[in-house]
């Protein structure tokens, strides 16, 4: 089936999310809608789906304008869609699972569990699913749960699928695998609709590739272009992708995690018995998918875990028993993963948010009195280096967006005198302009001769900054291995299987 889409626009209130955006998918083409975060694509594909109701434009199948009220119309003409976050039961089983998605929509009746089940088999079967239709969801592995829900969408007779970030919960493995059956849907005549971030997969998987920035079309461009024609596009300007660094100068084992167990409320073992250490000047990498201990990891570091066990040292002295508020006076800057919850106070303005934790410190305040000079000069400093888009520095933090927050709580945490630098997810949610600042700024403060320890769910990322990586899974270290690695040999790690070389800390690169 072929879809097109003519001059859509939709806005919220004032602000156009998608501008006048057309887009033509060919009966079994795998188009890549390929955009920074908050472009507009999810809006796009809702529109197609029939949540939104566009200001302008149309929606066309095999030539014929269509009038989606919802979901339902939308599936009933042969659109089916996978959300980025699942919408399954996770207590019943695939195939009653199946049933509830199955609204009784024109053309499809509602199912019976039989009929569920046999359709199932027949879907798994047809693509290579590997899907057991009387499995419980809460059983199966993410990339499972994401194949039932493609297999729903195609038991309601899904002609043209839009996968909406599918990779972004994937182990690599996974995200091949995902790849091979988007191939296989293609052959069979499925177009797909593919939406990414991800530059490599885009290139790898899809036919013709469509670049929206800021709610509007900038270009269409083949698989065979190359990632800095593709992140140009994106961005607007030319991005250099490449992490520019000088081989690490290594220095002390500064910090070292002994045996850490944590616990969570509930008693169950969230770290179990981690142990490594990082040189100053050496940037660790903690890979893995999402969910493995890695928050709880540097949250144990900053003590915002209670129930814990072992031994975390910064040069020596034991940070484990140390309030968050001291760890951040020893000189630990830390870039906590959900930042506008825990790394900034919306209510306060930007030059506030700069010196939140350094309100006692000589350079801000004296004799009791703020040094109000000097908290501007520093806001004005840290918007130019950093790159703040903002109004002023008087502009409450809560109104910037995301990647803009998230430039605030780097440029305060880098902004004083560090021992240890860490942060969690540091580029989520940046466009790919500010990444390649970020990750210079990264870099500088491992040259600055401290640990750095960085938390990352990209591979991409994780071998550009580490000099070394460590697999974190169910809550231990699969190994730890130099960026040379392969993206197999990690996959396979952040599977949960341990690498051979275990018992040897890898090599610095
Ligand atoms: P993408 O999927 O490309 O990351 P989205 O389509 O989700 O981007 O968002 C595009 C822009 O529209 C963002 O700036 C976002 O904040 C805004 N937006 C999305 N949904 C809504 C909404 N329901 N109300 C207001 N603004 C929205
Ligand atoms: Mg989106």
């Amino acid at each position: 089936m072929k879809l097109e889409l003519r001059g859509i626009t939709k806005r919220f209130g004032s602000f156009t999310a998608n501008d006048r955006i057309d887009l033509v998918v060919e009966p079994g083409e795998i188009h890549a809608l390929l955009g920074e975060n908050g472009a507009g694509k999810s809006t796009l594909m809702n529109v197609l789906y029939g949540l939104y109701d566009p200001e302008e434009g149309e929606i066309l199948l095999d030539g014929e304008v269509q009038d989606f009220d919802g979901p339902g119309d939308a599936m009933a003409a042969g659109i089916g869609m996978v959300h980025q976050h699942f919408m399954l039961v996770p207590v019943f089983t695939v195939a009653e699972n199946l049933m509830l998605g199955h609204e009784p929509v024109k053309g499809a009746g509602v199912l019976d569990l039989e009929a569920a089940r046999t359709r199932v088999r027949e879907i798994s079967d047809r693509f290579g699913f590997d899907i057991d239709p009387d499995a419980l969801v809460e059983h199966l592995s993410v990339g499972a749960q994401q194949r039932v829900e493609i297999i729903k969408a195609l038991s309601q007779d899904a002609q043209v699928l839009v996968l909406d970030e599918p990779t972004a919960v994937l182990t690599p493995q996974e995200t091949d695998e995902l790849m091979a059956i988007m191939d296989e849907l293609r052959k069979q005549g499925t177009s797909i609709v593919f939406i990414s971030h991800k530059l490599r997969e885009v290139r790898q998987v899809s036919d013709r590739i469509t670049v929206i920035r800021r709610g509007k079309v900038v270009g269409t461009a083949e698989p065979t272009a190359s990632n800095e024609e593709l992140a140009a596009l994106m961005v607007g300007r030319a991005v250099d992708l490449s992490v520019d660094k000088e081989p690490a100068k290594l220095g002390d084992e500064d910090f070292v995690v002994d045996g850490l167990t944590v616990f969570a409320a509930d008693g169950s073992t969230r770290i179990d018995d981690l142990s490594f250490s990082i040189r100053g000047g050496e940037v660790l990498v903690v890979a893995g998918v999402q969910g493995n201990g890695q928050t709880e990891l540097t949250e144990a570091i900053l003590g915002l875990q209670e129930r814990t066990r072992g031994s975390i040292r910064l040069g020596g002295e034991e940070l484990l028993t140390r309030s968050v508020r001291r760890t951040l006076d020893a000189g630990v800057g830390y870039v906590p993963e959900d930042r506008t919850k825990d790394g900034l106070v919306g209510e306060f303005t930007i030059a506030e948010n700069l010196v939140l934790d350094r309100i006692d410190d000589p350079q801000f305040s004296r004799a009791g009195g703020l040094r109000l000079g000097a908290i501007s000069e520093f806001a004005d400093e840290s918007i130019e280096s950093f790159d703040i888009r903002t109004p002023s520095r008087e502009t409450h933090a809560g109104r910037l967006s995301g990647g803009n927050q998230q430039k605030v709580v780097l440029a305060r945490e880098l902004g004083r005198p560090l021992k240890m630098f860490i942060a969690s997810q540091p580029t989520r949610g940046l466009d790919v302009g500010s990444i390649e600042f970020v990750h210079q700024q990264i870099i500088a403060a491992r040259d600055s001769g401290i640990p750095v320890l960085i938390v990352s769910t990209e591979l991409d990322e994780v071998v550009e900054l580490g000099d070394r990586i460590m697999v974190m899974y169910g809550g231990r270290s699969m190994g730890i291995v130099p960026p040379t690695a392969s993206r197999e040999e990690l996959g396979t790690m952040m599977a949960g299987i341990p690498h051979p070389s275990l018992d040897q800390e890898g090599a610095a690169a």
